[in-house]
């Protein structure tokens, strides 16, 4: 098993002083293996972790073909899990009981021979994987598999890769196999889509299995080559707060979005987005539907902004770090129309801290309409800062913030059985 590197996980930092502290991934696998010997009644033999992902600029631009700077954070789904006990279902290699503890009722099955559409939704996205490891070798005895996770489920962090991957580095432990990372992250987004049903890009998945800490990952969607940026300056921190709402829409806006910017991308003779430029736009700017125009200078921008944000944030050029979110998130609100009131009064709020030097650029991060913003904070202001969100927001939507910082973090792991 891989030791832990201690700089990702040890202890608590001095500057999670938000109101969502983090725990420590050591005191997490700690956590997992004591419920697990509670409902097991036996130590778990194996532990796996995967991180959930925030992205710090490229939103919308993956379908696009485009470019998105995601890293992994310090928020872990942890997975333990033993060969099943002798009331387990048989020991034919197949069955498998899961119990999460963000959820009330446990699932069982057998991996390929169940219906998956019997199971609760949450235990598709690991039912998939486990069929999808199987197909690649990974011959899994029957087991009994415990989830913890300080990942917030369904809130844009990307809950559901973490859980993927998670169990995907589970099976790797237990069978002693292992898979290639990039077919390994391409295993789980498939999982995602056939049994979550959930079209998603391959970014959340990339990211939960090849994070690095300190390291944001420049992902060309297209190739899906990556470049490391670091972000290591002590002094910055990732500052991610959860407005808390989740506006359900009623007509598909995701996939209008999509269809929109292939409408876009027809009509300027361009197979995808990605091969436009704002001239191109400009060309077609007096024959393109103002709303595709509008969608398609979104796209157009936000991967120019993207590619600009690595190459300032590799050199610590904040200002114009901090200048290409603000626009990102302009762009999101205005021209692609996917904020909402509250993540815009979040933004403000931060821009306004951006006078003092406390916040160094904010924006919505995620699909829209709720989940989070993501800003780049400096941290001798970061008490002040998240006290006066804090109650600013609640002041001007009654909601109360959820929020915590990160710095980039390693992808996911094997751990170490902690000392009971
Ligand atoms: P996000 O990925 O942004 O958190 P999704 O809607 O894509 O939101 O995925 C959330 C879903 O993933 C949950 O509703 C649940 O089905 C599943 N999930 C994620 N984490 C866990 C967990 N720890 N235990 C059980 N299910 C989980
Ligand atoms: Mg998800």
């Amino acid at each position: 098993m891989k030791d832990v590197p201690r700089g990702t996980c040890g202890g608590r930092s001095e500057a999670h002083s938000a109101n969502d502290p983090a725990i420590a991934l050591d005191e997490l696998a700690h956590r997992v293996a004591g419920e697990f010997r509670r409902r097991f009644g036996r130590s778990p033999q194996w532990l796996a972790a995967a991180p959930g992902r925030v992205n710090l600029i490229g939103e919308h631009t993956d379908y696009n073909d485009g470019f998105v700077l995601p890293m992994a954070i310090e928020r872990y789904v942890v997975m333990a899990a033993s060969p099943a006990g002798e009331d387990g279902m048989g020991g034919d290699g197949k069955s498998v009981r899961l119990h999460s503890s963000a959820v009330h009722e446990p699932e069982r099955f057998r991996v390929g021979d169940d219906d998956f559409r019997q199971l609760a939704p949450w235990a598709r996205y690991v039912y998939g994987v486990m069929v999808g490891c199987r197909e690649q070798g990974l011959d899994m005895p029957a087991l009994d598999v415990l989830i913890d996770s300080t990942v917030p489920l369904g809130g844009g962090l990307s809950s559901s890769a973490a859980l993927e991957v998670a169990t995907a580095t589970l099976l790797e432990a237990v069978t002693g196999q292992r898979l290639d990372p990039i077919a390994k992250a391409r295993l789980c987004q498939k999982a995602e889509h056939q049994y979550a049903g959930v079209p998603c890009g391959i970014m959340d998945q990339f990211t939960s299995v090849l994070g690095q800490a300190g390291q944001l990952l420049l992902l060309d969607c297209r190739s899906t080559q990556i470049r490391m940026v670091p972000l290591t300056d002590p002094e910055v921190e990732v500052l991610i707060v959860n407005t808390n709402v989740k506006h359900e829409l009623t007509g598909g806006e995701y996939a209008q979005r999509r269809s929109q910017c292939e409408a876009a991308a027809r009509a300027m003779g361009v197979a995808s987005l990605r091969d436009a430029t704002l001239d191109t736009l400009r060309q077609y700017a007096a024959t393109l539907e103002p709303v595709l125009h509008r969608r398609a200078r979104h796209v157009i921008g936000e991967n120019d902004r993207t590619t600009a944000a690595a190459e300032c944030l590799a050199r610590g050029q904040w200002a114009e770090v901090g200048r290409l979110m603000y626009a990102s998130h302009a762009s999101l609100r205005d021209d692609y129309e996917v904020s909402c009131e509250e993540l815009d009064v979040l933004v403000e709020l931060a821009q306004q801290h951006g006078s003092d030097g406390a916040v160094i650029g904010s924006r919505m991060t995620g699909g829209g309409f709720g989940g989070c913003t993501v800003s780049l904070v400096r941290k001798d202001h970061l008490d002040r800062l998240v006290a006066s969100i804090a109650s600013d927001y609640l002041r001007l939507t009654g909601i109360v913030p959820t929020m915590f910082t990160t710095r980039p973090a390693q992808g996911t792991q094997v751990l170490p059985q902690p000392v009971e």
